[in-house]
């Protein structure tokens, strides 16, 4: 068991932890206390830390490059009782990949980097994948005026150089973020390990659909315009067209029935559609196989992401790290946001490494990697981040 990543992962998960889960909100003590444990992890092999406009923390070599940095990383802020894992992982596994390549001095290694983004999970202000984001000028101005649920405004707790982060990515020449799994795939394929191919393409949608309420007991079935039984077929037009779809996923997350009367036939229902699939061509099957099932409900679109591949080279030197290593990995396709994916979009060559989690639970206390599979995960983090070093994407 490697000590570096066995203690420090120990260390931040005594951080933000209740009987409820783990709890660290973005810009929070809970945060920043995990931060400079990560902090104190690498000051303890030499790593300088710094943190851009954006109050992401870099923790690099004193003489580090300008630019051409080979980083790995990910974020320290939970969902509101979350699990141990999500994030903290990515970081700690970063730190214990780059300790072990600056301890054997291998060759460039001080241009190795470790990145802890901030504000990933978005919770809070509704900004997912801030710090990477404000990285790549995927916000702008007005995102500072967000208030969380407190009426604390965004740019009061953020730091003021926000804004001044844009174009900060330009310092990578790639990068890698090692995450527990989001789903189940892994186990049933016998493998610890899974390279990302990339992020699923994705579609939010807010529909309405229009009934006439009237009495439950004294309307006949003939001539009713129930909206929640028509909001229903859309419903199941979802789940039959993305069965249809290899890879395909969509959900009705929120559905609002009114008047809401145990005894009045629904007149209104609104709700909201969620479509994914691992190419925007797919995404767009489901949609379109919905409205062949249910002609005349309106989709809104609330936002939709083409998703994003990763680098081809990154993609190999995590695969050959892990069959030099003799782990068992498989490809998968991510179904979530994440830095690597915002940084990817963005052009940098980037990839992500998902360990093993044999229930596939996340955003939950339960979520849960073995501590062989985290070690595999770094072995491979390693063997990768020793071959991009080498030979950088291009
Ligand atoms: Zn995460």
């Amino acid at each position: 068991m490697d000590t570096t990543f066995e203690a420090l992962f120990a260390a931040v998960a005594k951080v933000g932890r209740s009987e409820r889960g783990w709890t660290r909100a973005p810009w929070s003590d809970e945060v920043h206390t995990a931060e400079e444990l990560a902090v104190a992890a690498g000051a303890a092999v030499g790593l300088v830390a710094t943190r851009d406009g954006a109050g992401n923390l870099w923790l690099t070599d004193k003489g580090a490059p300008a630019d051409g940095l080979i980083a790995a990383g990910s974020h320290l802020d939970t969902v509101p009782e979350g699990g141990a894992f999500d994030g903290a992982l990515g970081v700690v596994s970063a730190i214990a990949a780059v300790s072990r390549l600056r301890t054997e001095a291998v060759h460039g290694f001080e241009r190795l980097a470790v990145i802890s983004f901030a504000d990933e999970e978005g919770w809070r202000f509704g900004t997912p994948i801030f710090g990477s984001r404000m990285l790549t000028g995927g916000y702008g101005a007005a995102v500072l005026d967000r208030r969380d649920a407190h009426g604390v405004r965004l740019g009061d707790v953020c730091p003021p150089t926000a804004l001044d982060a844009r174009g900060g990515h330009g310092r990578l020449a790639s990068f890698i973020e090692v995450h527990v799994e989001q789903g189940c795939a892994l186990a049933p394929a016998g493998a610890a390990l899974g390279v990302a191919t990339g992020l699923a393409a994705r579609a939010r949608y807010a529909f309405a659909v229009e009934g006439v309420a009237n009495h439950a007991g004294t309307t006949p079935m003939e001539g009713r315009a129930d909206a929640l039984v028509a909001a229903a077929r859309l419903v199941l037009a979802a789940d039959t067209a993305a069965r249809e779809e290899p890879g395909g996923v969509a959900t009705v997350g929120q559905l609002i029935v009114e008047p809401g009367g145990s005894n009045v036939i629904p007149d209104r229902v609104t709700g909201t559609l969620d479509v994914r699939a691992p190419t925007p061509e797919g995404r767009n099957r489901i949609t379109a196989g919905i409205f062949q099932i249910v002609a005349g409900v309106a989709l809104e679109p609330l936002s939709t992401d083409p998703g994003v591949a990763f680098h081809p080279t990154v993609r190999d030197a995590l695969r050959v790290a892990a069959a030099r290593a003799s782990i068992a990995v498989i490809d998968l396709a991510s179904y979530a946001g994440h830095d690597a994916g915002v940084l990817g979009a963005a052009g940098i060559p980037s990839g992500m490494l998902f360990v093993r989690s044999p229930d596939g639970v996340s955003h939950n206390p339960s979520e849960h990697a073995s501590a062989e599979d985290c070690e595999a995960g770094i072995d491979v983090l390693t063997g990768a981040l020793r071959l991009l070093l080498d030979d950088p994407p291009s």
